[in-house]
């Protein structure tokens, strides 16, 4: 059977499942914890405050930060390479690989090298790549792609990964988790210190200094930038902050947003490859600079959602995601981020159906550290898919009909009659248990009540005698 190719398609399967409760579990949890960090920290709005505007300020700059942080990698010993596409960043990596003869890659966890599917570009040209994150070790040995921005392994239980590592390392089943953990960190460890060369994402550049932070809580990200004696950072152009003052405001909100900690565990921040006199480090530093769509989004109506710190709170929160899960959506980033993001950066035809897939409760909001109003985009995307035409054919003839009806009286209160007696026909005990046509899908999981037997319109005229 062929993979369904809408959002719908692949949601309606997911619901209930063991992956969605899973994910539903973790994203409470998620929720959870953040929502206790910020009644721990009382100036946490006003943080949020100031983070929002760090990032709205650099996006307004940005060719002139770009270029200072270009400057400052350079200055520090390091090489910048700016890539316009997916296709321009693989091949630089795959240039830096080749050149270095790296056989062993290690990888920290990194959006942007699953927006352009690095792994797959390197493991073709004959490269061994392992993923050291714990959670992106995990889909990387089941063969799938991440299904939370900061917790890819979020659909997965215990149980799951145990059989998992049973079947693919070959090590006894258990469902404990800390002695799954200790297994992984074991393994990982050798694979760190056989490493020809680590790729790193980067949480933000610093103009200033062309510093690269990438916070963790493993560790894996520290040993990834520092043990093999290459080290390629990849970024999407817009994490940038202008200055480390600035840098040390994002990492606060962002660890409270993310998992409710004051601070990551591990906040890693290399600037220059290894210095005369320094005990360790990489011998080469290069950092790629990804475009592929930025600066058309930048230019557009949702430019803001590049101020996103990807927090993964928004996710968290959302009902949706948290029904669904992240693979319901088909795209690389899940959530309400990604409905919002994914046709920012590649138009919307591709992802017509992901600015639907929301309740606009508006939950993402009232989370999100950097306060981006995803409704309003949401809303903007819809009506884009709609005049496009790429969005659900149904909608324009249902709203002008309703629109036809709404503007003239008679024809309103005929509609409101006949939709009277067709309900009270089909209602059974006060509600409607099934609905024709697309309105199927509001009765297929639950009931309508059915209108009253009197009008408000009858009921009114009735009282003002
Ligand atoms: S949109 Fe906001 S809440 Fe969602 S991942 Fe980005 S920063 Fe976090």
């Amino acid at each position: 059977m062929s993979e369904p190719v809408t959002f719908l398609g692949r949601a309606g399967p997911a619901v209930g499942t063991p992956s969605a409760i899973a994910n539903r579990a973790g994203a409470r949890r998620f929720t959870q914890l953040r929502t206790d960090a910020a009644a721990r920290y009382a100036p946490f709005d006003a943080m949020r405050d100031r983070a929002r505007a760090i990032r709205l300020h650099t996006l307004a700059n940005l060719g002139g930060y770009l270029r200072q942080f270009a400057d400052s990698v350079e200055a520090a010993g390091g090489r910048v390479y700016f890539a316009a596409d997916a296709a321009e960043a693989r091949s630089i990596i795959l240039g830096i690989a080749r050149d270095v003869d790296a056989r062993k890659i290690i990888k920290s966890k990194s959006m942007v090298s699953e927006e352009i599917h690095l792994n797959d570009a390197l493991e073709a040209d004959g490269r061994e790549v392992v993923e050291t994150d714990l959670g992106e070790f995990i889909i990387q040995l089941a063969g799938e792609a991440p299904s939370h921005i900061i917790a890819p392994a979020i659909h997965m239980t215990a149980a799951n990964i145990g059989r998992l590592f049973e079947r693919r390392l070959g090590i006894d089943y258990t469902d404990d988790a800390d002695e799954l953990n200790r297994f992984a960190r074991a393994h990982l460890r050798r694979v760190f210190l056989e490493a020809d060369m680590g790729i790193s994402g980067v949480n933000f550049g610093v103009a200033e200094s062309g510093s690269i932070c990438t916070v963790t809580n493993e560790g894996n990200g520290r040993l990834t930038t520092t043990a093999p004696r290459v080290h390629v950072a990849l970024m999407g152009m817009e994490r940038l902050v202008p200055t480390t003052a600035d840098l040390v405001q994002m990492i606060e909100v962002l660890a409270r947003s993310g998992t409710g900690q004051n601070l990551s565990a591990y906040t890693n921040i290399v600037t220059g490859p290894r210095r005369d006199g320094d005990p360790d480090g990489p011998d080469e530093l290069h950092v790629v600079i990804l475009d592929n769509g930025r600066s058309r989004a930048l230019a557009g109506p949702n430019a803001e959602i590049l101020a996103c710190i990807r927090c993964g709170a928004c996710l968290n929160a959302c009902p949706v995601y948290r029904a669904v899960g992240g693979h319901a959506y088909g795209a690389v980033y899940p959530g309400p981020i990604g409905a919002v993001l994914n046709p920012a950066l590649d138009g919307v035809d591709p992802w017509s159906d992901l600015p639907f897939a929301s309740t606009l409760c508006g939950a993402c909001t009232e989370v999100c550290p950097v306060r981006i109003d995803i409704p309003r985009m949401l809303l903007g995307l819809r009506q884009e898919a709609m005049e496009s035409g790429v969005g659900f054919g149904w909608i324009r003839p249902g709203m002008s009909a309703y629109a036809r009806a709404a503007e003239h009286p008679v024809l309103w209160r005929a509609f409101l009659a006949l939709g009277g007696i067709v309900a009270r026909t089909i209602g059974r005990r006060g509600h409607l248990e099934r609905l024709p046509f697309h309105a199927s899908r509001w009765t297929q999981h639950r009931s309508l009540r059915a209108p009253a037997p009197e009008s408000f319109r009858a009921s009114w005229r009735r009282r003002r005698g």
